[in-house]
């Protein structure tokens, strides 16, 4: 018997095999709503303006090599990232308390976030996502031995948050859990806590002492004000906690396969900032040693070339309000759309919720048969990808929406 068969197959990541799917299908109108990547108004990929200056401004630059950037990557870049989601003027920046650490993409970071923990954390070792949550979630969590837990989020009535659920869970956790946090934009129900359900979340795992550990992939992708989307790390941190951010830069910037992303640790204003923070840096460079070694350049000196520049940077923010805004106007024009068809049910939760995904509310038979009769493509859990639609298909998609609710 050979090693390899005695291997068992693994089941195909839904997404990826519901992408496979699309492609295959011939059908003039078929719509994907599947995959969390922006399209622009004729379902294609976008670069950014701001990217393709950063990119020129990079090859005309005779002193680039291609050598290895330090363990903990761009100074340049991660410095500027800690900036963008702490804010400029933020007090762990000031009183220097941030380690921060360059990664493949938000991916990367959540996973080196999760295996600190997992190695350093003291307390308990279990975190507590959200119910639904991003799926790779689990599996980073679970595959370095850190057993996930959920609390309510959704609410399948209001199809907005079950906020008494969501801080009952949290309340109830034995104290000192991890809670994972998506700093906006959730993905996949599109659904935010308020600011104020936000300072009360934050009271529950100040009083239970859990250890906060966000997840931003979206800043300035959701709202279009980049200081909106990062409003509820703002607080955490104000708040003096403890706590670690997972950013990426794949989607704000549209560098999905550039992996361009960070881990940043935020010490306590109480504890000593200059002895901690070396210290957590020394470890976290040791497990980047060990999985990465050095991470990837280029996606990295875009985002420090745009954030470096303070023109380019004013680039930036008009990209994002060009892709925030397309999808607003389509929650828009889709809430509009059912209404006037009278499609049952109602539909407020579609311009209510935020960022890439709009969780539906449709049933998974529901989202099975709008593939198999309109060739509408979305998780099975009724998840769409706002950016999916644009002018071209939205009544068609709409239709076919109040056909299958029907
Ligand atoms: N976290 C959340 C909540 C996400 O939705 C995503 C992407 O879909 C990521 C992290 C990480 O994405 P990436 O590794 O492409 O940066």
């Amino acid at each position: 018997v050979f090693f390899a068969d005695i291997v068992p197959q693994a089941p195909e990541d839904p997404l990826f095999g519901l992408i496979r799917a699309f492609k295959a299908d011939q059908h003039p109108t078929k719509v994907d709503v599947s995959v969390g990547a922006y399209r622009d108004n004729n379902a294609k990929p976008w670069v950014l303006p701001v990217v393709k200056k950063a990119d020129e401004i990079l090859r005309n630059d005779p002193n680039l090599d291609h050598e290895y950037a330090p363990i903990a990557g761009i100074a340049s870049f991660t410095s500027k990232a800690a900036e963008l989601i702490l804010g400029p003027d933020s007090p762990a920046i000031k009183e220097k308390r941030v380690t921060s650490v360059q990664t493949i993409s938000g991916t990367g970071a959540v996973h080196l976030g999760a295996l600190f923990l997992a190695r350093f954390f003291p307390g308990t070792k279990k975190v507590y996502v959200s119910n639904p949550t991003w799926v790779n979630h689990n599996q980073i969590f679970s595959n370095v031995g850190v057993p996930v837990a959920q609390y309510p989020y959704f609410s399948k009535q209001t199809k907005g948050l079950d906020f008494d659920g969501m801080k009952a869970a949290i309340s109830e956790a034995p104290e000192r859990s991890i809670i994972l946090l998506h700093a906006c934009a959730h993905n996949p129900t599109g659904v935010d806590p308020t600011l104020d359900q936000w300072k009360e979340i934050a009271t529950v795992i100040k009083e239970k002492k859990h250890f906060p550990f966000f997840d931003t992939a979206y800043q300035g992708f959701a709202s279009g004000d980049l200081d909106k989307d990062n409003a509820a790390v703002r607080y955490f941190v104000e708040q003096g906690f403890e706590l670690v951010i997972a950013q990426s830069f794949a989607k704000n910037f549209g560098l999905y396969g550039e992996r361009a992303g960070c881990f940043h640790f935020v010490t306590s204003p109480a504890s000593d900032a200059s002895e901690t923070t070396t210290r957590v840096a020394s470890q976290l460079a040791i497990l980047q040693r060990s999985e990465i070694s050095n991470p990837p350049l280029y996606g990295a000196r875009i985002v420090s070339t745009v954030l470096n520049d303070p023109q380019l940077f004013a680039e930036w923010k008009e990209n994002l309000r060009t892709m925030s805004g397309r999808i607003i106007e389509m929650r828009k024009a889709l809430r509009a759309k059912l209404e006037e068809l009278g499609t049952p049910g109602t539909w407020n939760h579609i311009t209510d919720q935020i960022g890439m995904f709009s969780f539906t509310g449709l049933t998974e038979a529901q989202a099975l048969k709008i593939r198999d009769e309109a060739h509408v493509y979305m998780t099975k859990n009724g998840r769409i990808s706002m950016a999916g639609l644009n002018t071209n298909n939205i009544d068609y998609f709409a239709k076919a929406i109040d056909k299958v609710v029907r």
